[in-house]
């Protein structure tokens, strides 16, 4: 291989052993960056022989842990994976090696007049790769579901070196198992995706954004609910900051929202074909939320610069975060009528001992981002989080992994969530795929 796809030196190495957190940091000694199939075969071939272990990664963005080594495992990196193999301009069907960076997928997309189904913060570094690895969510699995649906084909190459073609771009197919959905969230445990087929919708012609401001919880899933019900199939994105992420960002990062402050803020995304329709639909619904009182003030931005100056006091917050020192991340799912007082136990329970506790995420999705943050690591805030936090999550049945996944950081909470049945089925499926357990080990499942 040429020497520039081989990284050695430690401090080529060093951004590639942290995570984005900056909280977990392996010891690899080497990086191998394949450019094809083929040669992540070899690789896998080789390592897998000699029981050598592997730590497959994209764009190393992974808030969980589990884009970078344990220990010395060798990365296997896919950021020289970028082809675009094919355009279907009529069925959306766009079929690309893993390493291509999501924002830059989208951007080609656009040519064709159509969208990635899938956009996140991390947009800018991610690899389609690491989204599909580990089912990203993002900003619109409200309009257009998850990745486990978008994801027509994938290819994958087994422990063994074996590859796996399950890259159909039809999309129906039910010849068999739907193979392909073992690798969808599977994060790197059961084999390294090399390609993908992605179904891509229409680019909306026609995309409005409203950030609002809500004096109560109680407002924001009215607000919520009757946005599902007034703006129907044109309603793209419902996202949710309490005052406390908000404060963050304007704090750490010194961003302004639009509107006074707020105990609560809202964005609502509109996408459609026909502005004057959607902007009639859109200004009904607004007129309705501020004459009833549900929301007591907002403002809609159509031009792209004002709308990513509002999007970005929502995708810029985990970065803010950073900034107060250590962060405390949970990625939750739970019921709608639990939704935030999960944030208001936690704070309650945890007083004064943290810099702040805070609660934003994707609403419509019932996904909520709980972080709490100190100055340093401090284990004594940890105990008191967990596992009362993962407890909390099972007495109401909420999943303690949303979207980003359970990696090195999350795998032992597995049970909070799942049967033991099916993490044992699970288990066999791991050996079944990767006898030597050379794939991303100590990620995922749970230790014995
Ligand atoms: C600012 C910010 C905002 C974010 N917002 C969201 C959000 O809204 N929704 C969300 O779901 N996530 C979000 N994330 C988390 C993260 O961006 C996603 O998990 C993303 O999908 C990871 O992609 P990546 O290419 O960086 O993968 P990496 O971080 O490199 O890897 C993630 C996992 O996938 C495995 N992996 C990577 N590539 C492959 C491959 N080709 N084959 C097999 N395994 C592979 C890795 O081993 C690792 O286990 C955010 C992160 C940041 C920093």
């Amino acid at each position: 291989m040429d020497p520039h796809r081989v990284i050695l030196g430690e401090a080529d190495l060093e951004g590639h052993n942290t995570d984005w957190l900056g909280m977990v940091r392996g010891a690899s000694k080497v990086l191998l960056k394949p450019r094809n199939t083929e040669e992540v075969s070899t690789i896998l071939k080789y390592c897998n022989d000699r029981r050598l272990a592997v730590c497959p990664q994209g764009g190393n963005t992974g808030l969980v842990g589990g884009s970078v080594p344990v220990f010395d495992e060798i990365i296997i990196s896919t950021s020289l994976m970028t082809e675009i193999e094919s355009v279907d301009r009529l069925s959306g069907v766009i079929t690309c090696q893993s390493g291509c960076v999501l924002e830059a997928l989208d951007q080609y997309a656009a040519e064709y007049g159509l969208m990635v189904p899938l956009d996140l913060g991390a947009k800018g570094s991610c690899h389609i790769g690491g989204n599909v690895s580990t089912n990203a969510g993002g900003l619109r699995v409200l309009r257009y579901g998850s990745l486990h649906g978008s994801v027509l084909g994938v290819e994958a190459v087994l422990a063994s070196g074996e590859i796996v073609n399950c890259l159909s771009a039809m999309k129906k197919d039910n010849t068999g198992y739907d193979l392909k959905h073992l690798f969808i969230g599977s994060e790197g445990t059961l084999g390294i995706i090399t390609k993908i087929a992605i179904n891509c919708p229409p680019r909306p012609q026609a995309v409005n954004l409203s950030f609002l401001g809500l004096q109560t919880f109680d407002d924001v899933l009215t607000t919520f609910r009757e946005a599902k019900d007034k703006l129907g199939e044109i309603l793209s994105s419902c996202e949710f900051i309490d005052s406390s992420s908000m404060q963050c960002v304007e704090e750490n990062l010194k961003l302004k929202p639009p509107i006074e402050p707020h105990p609560f803020y809202m964005l609502i995304e509109t996408s459609g074909s026909n502005s004057s329709h959607d902007e009639e639909k859109l200004s009904s619904f607004l007129d309705y939320a501020l004459g009833s009182g549900i929301v007591t003030d907002g403002t809609v931005a159509t031009e792209p610069s004002r709308m990513q100056h509002i999007w970005s006091l929502r995708e810029r917050i985990a970065e803010a975060l950073v900034k107060d020192g250590y962060t405390y991340k949970y990625d939750i799912s739970l019921p709608h009528s639990e939704f935030y007082k999960m944030v208001e136990d936690m704070r309650n329970h945890l007083g004064t001992g943290v810099i702040r506790c805070c609660g934003y995420g994707h609403i419509g999705d019932g996904n909520l981002h709980l972080n709490i943050t100190t100055q340093e690591f401090d284990k004594n805030v940890l105990n008191q989080i967990e596992p009362a936090v993962y407890e909390w999550t099972a007495k109401v049945n909420g999943s303690v992994s949303a979207e980003h996944g359970l990696g090195f950081k999350k795998r032992n909470f597995m049970h909070y969530s799942k049967s033991l049945g099916a993490i044992n089925l699970m288990k066999q499926l791991k050996s079944l795929m990767d006898p030597n357990g050379i794939l991303n080990p100590y990620k995922v499942l749970p230790e014995t």
